[in-house]
């Protein structure tokens, strides 16, 4: 199964790329953990990618269809791979064709996980993290039975990270769907999008993207 995963932050789909990881036996390869190992193993492509970010620039999408292209090498890319954070930009994805055609592996799907912005929102400013515990609440969707006191361990600081405020999260979404809009008509026109309902339980989510790739 070789495919693209979409979804904006908060749409699940870490959880979900998780569980097609288990269910298919197949690795998540996500960019900016190939940038990273990239740059650490020094390898060519690795300098390149770091020169460039060193300068502040973006690193050019032949460096990264290129660490895509090394990974795809490795073994545990025999039954396919769900990308991850990549293509961000329908000239990335024309280049992604391109190789994976090259290398007679051509994308079968692009799953997207759609969620209601509104909802994106709640899931991301509702998070809290108990201090004391770690255990991580939502006060909209999951709260601890008292308000503000964590049921594990009785903690009273239920602390929100500095960047989910709804300024930033509704930034980030912004610049998540305009980065996302051209690629979901790119697959669209391929016929290779699977849009995929993400609201509600995760179990009925994941059964709907396994119907999606079915099909
Ligand atoms: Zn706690």
């Amino acid at each position: 199964m070789r495919i693209v995963l979409l979804g904006a932050p908060g749409s699940g789909k870490g959880t979900q790329a998780k569980k097609l990881m288990d269910a298919h036996n197949i690795p998540q390869i996500s960019t900016g953990d190939l940038l990273r190992a990239a740059v650490k193993a020094q390898s060519e492509l690795g300098q390149r990618a770091k020169a460039a970010m060193d300068a502040g620039e973006l690193v050019a999408d032949d460096i990264v269809i290129g660490m895509i292209r090394e990974r795809l090498n490795e073994a545990d890319t025999q039954n396919g791979f769900i990308l991850d954070g990549f293509p961000r930009s329908t000239a990335q994805a024309a280049a992604l064709d391109d190789m994976l055609v090259e290398l007679d592996i051509p994308l079968q799907k692009a799953v997207l996980i759609n969620v209601e912005f509104g909802n994106l929102i709640k899931r991301l400013t509702g998070r809290r993290t108990c201090s004391a515990c770690g255990q991580m609440y939502n006060v909209y969707f999951s709260p601890p039975q008292a308000d503000g006191v964590c049921d594990r361990c009785g903690g009273t600081d239920l602390a929100h990270r500095a960047d989910d405020n709804e300024e930033t999260i509704s930034n980030r979404l912004t610049v998540y769907q305009e980065q996302t809009e051209p690629l979901v008509s790119y697959y669209q026109q391929q016929g290779k999008l699977a849009s995929v309902e993400g609201e509600g339980d995760l179990d009925a989510v994941f059964g709907r993207i396994s119907s999606a790739l079915a099909a």
